[in-house]
C-alpha cells in the first residue's frame, strides 16, 4: 500500500455511443443473462426471488432468506471478527477498498449488466451507479487515512494528548433497492474501512447484485466475518435493528421505515451496553423552482431529466416543479412535449424510460395517477404501458395545476409522476418549496444573482442545485443527505461521513513516567 494515494477523482462516465463500448455492453448483458436464475445459499422455507422488472418472468436469482438462527449467527460472527478487524491498521483496510475499486473498474460493464437486469436501469443509469460505487470505495479509503492521521493540535503542558477515531462495533447495513450497488457498497465500505464489521441486508428487490459485490470483496482479500450477508425483507431488517449487539444502523430507504428504525433503535434492549447510533437517509419530495427570468428550455430539460431519469425512482428525483405564473403555460406546453418524447422500453435495449420495480410499486404509481386526475390536469402520460416482456411500465406522467397542499404535492410517489405547481413570484415559490416534510434536494432556475443568493440561504434542502438538474450527486463534490424527515443529513461521499462510523477517543498521558527507551519505541510506532 502506498503511504499516500493519488488525489481522488470521480470515475469518468462511459460513452455508450462509442460502437466498441456499445458492443461490449451488449456482450456483457448476454454474459450476465447466461448466469441468471441461479440459487444462492441453501434454500429453505423462505426465499427471496429477484425478477427483472422489465420482464418479470425472468428470474435473476433465488436467494435463501435468513432464519432467526442465521441472523443471530451472523451477528455473532461479526462480533468475533470485530476483535481482529478493528485491531488491524487503517492502511490495510483502505488498501482493500482501493483494490476492490480496481476490481469493480475492471468488471465495470458486467456490474452494469447486473443492474440493467435486476432493477431495470438503462445503460447510463447503471453506469452512474457502478461509477458511484467505485467513487465511494476510493473516497472512503482516502478519508479513512486522513482520519487516522488526524493530529491533536492543542497539547496540555506535561501531557501527550491524542484524539483517535476508533470503530463502533457491529453495524447493520440496510440499503434500498434503487441504488443497489452504490448505496449498498458505500454504506458497507464506510463501515468496514473504519474497523467495524457488519451484517448487510440488501433489499429483497436487489439481492443478487449485493451477492456479487460481497463475492468480489472476498476475492479482493476481505477476511471472513467482516461483511456478513443476509437476504430477506422487513423481518430480517427489524431483527437486526433490535439486536442488543448491533451498535449502529446505516439505513437508506423510505421515510416510513427509517422513522420506525429510529424509534426501535432508541429502545434499549435488556443487556444492551451502548446507545445505538442511526444513520438514516430517507425519501424526498424534491422541488425545482422555475423563475420567470430563466432560460425556459434549460428549465424544461432539467425538470424532465430530474423527474423521469430512472422512472423517477431516485430519492433526488424532481417530483414538484414550481413555476412562476408569468411563464407557467409556456413551461407546461414545452414540458408536455418533451415528456411525450420519452420512450419507455426494455433497459437491456437501452430505452430511456425505466420500469418501476415491482407490482406493489406499479399499483402505487397507478393509484397516485388516479389521485392526480382528481387533484390536477393531466398533460402527459397517465397510463400503464404494455411491453413485449409485460414489465412494470408506466408512461412518464405530468399533472399541472396541482395545489400546494394536495397529496400529489406532499407525498413521495417514487415513480414517474410529476406535479407542476404555480407560484406568484419568487417569495411564493420558496414558500411552496419549503412547505414539505422533506428536505432532500432542490433546484432553482433563474438568471438573477439576487434570487440565487436568496435560494442559497432560504431553500431548506440538504442538496441545492442552481441552474441545473437536482439529480446526479457526485461523490466528493456533492456530499449527499437531507434535512427534515429526509434524513439525518449524513452527507454520504463527504468529508464528515466517516465520523458517523467512529467514536472519538481522547487519551491524555502524563509524560516522563515510562522510560525514555519506551517513549522512543512508542513514537516509532506512531503512538
Ligand atoms: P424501503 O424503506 O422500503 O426499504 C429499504 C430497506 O429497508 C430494504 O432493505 C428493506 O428490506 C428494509 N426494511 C423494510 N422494512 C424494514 C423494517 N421494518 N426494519 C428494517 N428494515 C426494513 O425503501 P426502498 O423501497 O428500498 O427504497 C426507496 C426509498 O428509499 C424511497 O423513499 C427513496 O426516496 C429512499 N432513498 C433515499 C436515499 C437517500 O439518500 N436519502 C437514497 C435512495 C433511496
Amino acid at each position: 500500500m502506498q503511504a499516500t494515494l493519488p488525489p481522488f477523482r470521480n470515475e469518468a462516465f462511459t460513452d455508450f455511443a462509442d460502437p466498441q463500448i456499445k458492443e461490449n455492453m451488449t456482450a456483457a448483458i448476454a454474459a450476465v443473462t447466461a448466469q441468471l436464475g441461479r440459487t444462492y445459499g441453501t434454500l429453505a422455507a423462505e426465499q427471496v426471488v429477484s425478477v427483472n422488472p422489465a420482464r418479470p418472468a425472468q428470474v435473476i436469482g433465488t436467494h435463501a432468506a435468513a432464519t432467526p438462527a442465521e441472523i443471530d449467527a451472523a451477528i455473532q460472527t461479526a462480533q468475533e471478527a470485530f476483535a481482529t478487524w478493528s485491531a488491524g491498521s487503517a492502511q490495510e483496510r483502505a488498501a482493500l477498498l482501493v483494490k476492490a475499486a480496481g476490481m469493480v473498474r475492471e468488471r465495470h460493464l458486467e456490474f452494469c449488466a447486473w443492474l440493467v437486469l435486476e432493477v431495470g436501469k438503462n445503460w447510463a443509469e447503471a453506469d452512474a451507479d457502478v461509477g458511484e460505487c467505485i467513487d465511494f470505495l476510493e473516497f472512503y479509503a482516502r478519508e479513512a487515512l486522513r482520519l487516522d492521521a488526524a493530529i491533536t493540535p492543542i497539547q496540555f503542558p506535561g501531557e501527550r494528548n491524542q484524539l483517535r477515531y476508533v470503530p463502533l462495533g457491529v453495524g447493520a447495513v440496510i440499503p434500498p433497492w434503487n441504488f443497489p450497488f452504490a448505496i449498498m457498497a458505500g454504506m458497507t465500505a464506510a463501515s468496514i474501512v473504519c474497523g467495524n464489521t457488519v451484517v448487510l441486508k440488501p433489499s429483497p428487490d436487489a439481492p443478487t447484485v449485493a451477492e456479487r459485490f460481497v463475492a468480489l470483496m472476498t476475492e479482493a482479500g476481505l477476511p471472513g466475518g467482516v461483511i456478513n450477508l443476509l437476504q430477506g425483507g422487513a423481518e430480517v431488517g427489524s431483527a437486526l435493528v433490535e439486536s442488543k449487539h448491533v451498535r449502529f444502523i446505516a439505513f437508506t430507504g423510505s421515510k416510513k421505515v427509517g422513522l420506525e428504525i429510529h424509534e426501535r433503535a432508541a429502545r434499549t434492549q435488556p443487556g444492551q451496553r451502548f446507545i445505538k447510533r442511526t444513520i438514516l437517509e430517507l425519501g424526498g419530495k424534491d422541488a425545482i423552482i422555475v423563475d420567470a427570468d430563466c432560460d425556459l428550455d434549460a428549465a424544461v430539460e432539467g425538470v424532465a431529466v430530474s423527474a423521469f431519469g430512472f422512472g423517477g425512482q431516485k430519492c433526488s428525483a424532481c417530483s414538484r416543479a414550481i413555476v412562476d405564473e408569468r411563464v407557467y403555460d409556456a413551461f407546461c406546453d414545452k414540458l408536455a412535449k418533451r415528456v411525450a418524447s420519452i420512450q419507455v422500453g426494455d433497459p437491456a435495449d437501452n430505452a430511456y424510460g425505466a420500469p418501476v420495480i415491482n407490482t406493489a410499486a406499479f399499483e402505487r404509481v397507478l393509484r397516485y395517477i388516479e389521485i392526480g386526475n382528481a387533484e390536477g390536469k393531466l398533460i402527459a402520460g397517465g397510463t400503464a404501458v404494455d411491453t413485449p416482456g409485460h414489465g412494470y411500465f408506466v408512461a412518464p406522467t405530468v399533472f399541472r395545476d396541482i395545489a400546494k397542499d394536495s397529496r400529489l404535492a406532499q407525498e413521495e410517489v417514487f415513480g414517474p409522476v410529476l406535479a407542476v405547481l404555480r407560484s406568484k413570484d419568487f417569495d411564493d415559490a420558496l414558500r411552496i418549496a419549503n412547505d414539505t416534510d422533506y428536505g432532500l434536494t432542490g433546484a432553482v432556475y433563474t438568471s438573477s444573482r439576487a434570487k440565487l443568493e436568496r435560494a442559497r440561504r432560504e431553500f431548506h434542502v440538504g442538496n441545492l442545485y442552481m441552474n441545473r438538474k437536482c439529480t446526479g450527486a457526485m461523490v466528493g463534490a456533492h456530499p449527499f443527505g437531507g434535512f427534515n424527515l429526509s434524513g439525518t443529513d449524513s452527507k454520504a461521499g463527504g468529508p464528515d461521513y466517516l465520523l458517523l462510523f467512529t467514536q472519538g477517543k481522547s487519551v491524555a498521558e502524563k509524560v516522563g513516567v515510562v522510560s525514555a527507551h519506551d517513549e522512543e519505541e512508542e513514537q516509532r510506532m506512531g503512538l
